[in-house]
């Protein structure tokens, strides 16, 4: 049989200077397990900058990034059963894995002892390099193509494939609920969601920000108590508070300082990236018991279970829709903290090239 290659209309980078442009990827022709999505919308995730920047080792370049994707299946091969020609999907911050090994098969998919295949950037099984969601078309095998409900807004939708995930897989992990206090340190995309879903499961929430500037957002988002971490008063008042941390922050903090904020046995997780290491001092754990843990996105099923739950509990993102051509100013102002809270890619205004 003849193979065809989609040519998907994207915007690139072709170096870790350079501003993104339009440009084209090639798709692959729909096999018996693929979906071909027709993409809406594209969330930008902190993760996007990283990565396409070379901050986490050198990238490969063209490189086109974007796991936030959600869109409405175009084709589907011939032994696709879980998604129809028509249904509103996303695809989230893996394309692949082996799906024989242990953490495969317990639905962990994130932790594959043979490396999961990631959305951008990373050699498929067939050996081309993956190309991410800020484009207008993308082939996955549905495995890797989650359902998204209909009535959470579609553009809210996307960045649950990422920001949305990454914080409610460790919050359900390390048991958020009632009775437990949970702080959630940096309030950008990741951080905006976990207060939400903290606050939905029924802990007690509070935000650790690096200046009050966004208080009336947080207690509006759920917080109990939103607290300054440039005020150094801040680490007293609240040493030995919390049950759980998490951090999202995208820049090296001083986890000692935080680590301090945890009662007896708490866990402190860290899903932030930044490209540097954290120094831990064991006295900051000995002294109470306390854990640092680390946590990476979810699998697929509990990523279908959250959408879920967001449909069921009314939580979407808070997002900046914006154009294609405004991509490069956006992830400026991402750098600096200014977002309310999630930029999401209207895909239509994607140019043809
Ligand atoms: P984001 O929207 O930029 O949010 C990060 C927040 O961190 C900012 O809004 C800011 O919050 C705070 N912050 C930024 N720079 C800071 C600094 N120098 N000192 C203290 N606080 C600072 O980023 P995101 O998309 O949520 O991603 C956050 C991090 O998680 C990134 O490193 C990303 O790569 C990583 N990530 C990890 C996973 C995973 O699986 N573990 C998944 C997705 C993303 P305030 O303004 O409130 O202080
Ligand atoms: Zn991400
Ligand atoms: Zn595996």
């Amino acid at each position: 049989m003849e193979e065809t290659v989609l040519t998907a209309r994207a915007y690139a980078a072709s170096s870790a200077t350079d501003p993104l442009v339009p440009a084209t990827v090639e798709r692959r022709d729909v096999g018996p397990l693929d979906v071909l999505i027709e993409i809406k919308f594209a969330g930008i995730c902190h993760s996007d900058i990283h990565m396409t920047r070379g901050e986490w080792g050198p990238a490969r370049y063209p490189l086109t990034v974007g796991h936030e994707i959600v869109g409405v299946v175009a084709e589907i091969g011939s032994d696709v059963t879980k998604h129809a020609v028509g249904d509103r999907v996303g695809v989230g911050c893996m394309v692949n894995s082996c799906r024989e090994c242990a953490n495969c098969l317990a639905g962990e998919e994130q932790y594959c002892l043979n490396g999961n295949i990631g959305t951008y950037g990373s050699r498929d099984l067939d050996g081309t390099i993956t190309q991410g969601g800020y484009s207008s078309h993308v082939v996955v095998d549905e495995h890797f193509v989650l359902s998204v409900p209909e009535s959470i807004d579609f553009a809210a939708a996307a960045p649950l494939l990422c920001a949305g995930i990454t914080t409610y897989s460790p919050l359900r992990h390390w048991g958020a609920g009632p009775g437990k206090k949970v702080a959630v340190v940096g309030m950008g995309g990741l951080g905006h969601m976990a207060v939400k879903f903290a606050h939905a499961m029924g802990a007690e929430v509070t935000v650790l920000s690096q200046t009050l500037s966004k208080e009336v957002d947080g207690k509006r988002l759920g917080a109990d108590g939103y607290y300054a971490t440039s005020d150094p008063q801040t680490f007293t008042t609240l040493a030995d508070a919390f049950d759980l941390i998490i951090n999202t922050v995208s820049a090296p903090i001083d986890v000692n300082a935080y680590l301090s904020l945890l009662a007896l046995d708490g866990t402190l997780v860290n899903l932030g990236a930044p490209p540097t290491p954290l120094p831990v001092g064991v006295f900051s754990l000995m002294g109470k018991r306390r854990s640092f843990a680390g946590s990476a996105i979810g699998g697929i099923r509990e990523t279908q279970e959250m959408l879920d739950y967001c449909a069921e509990h009314g939580i979407a993102c808070d997002i900046e829709l914006i154009d294609a051509a405004e991509i490069n100013q956006a992830w400026e102002r991402v750098l600096v903290s200014d977002v309310r809270y999630r930029f999401v890619i209207d895909i239509a205004t994607l140019p043809a090239v």
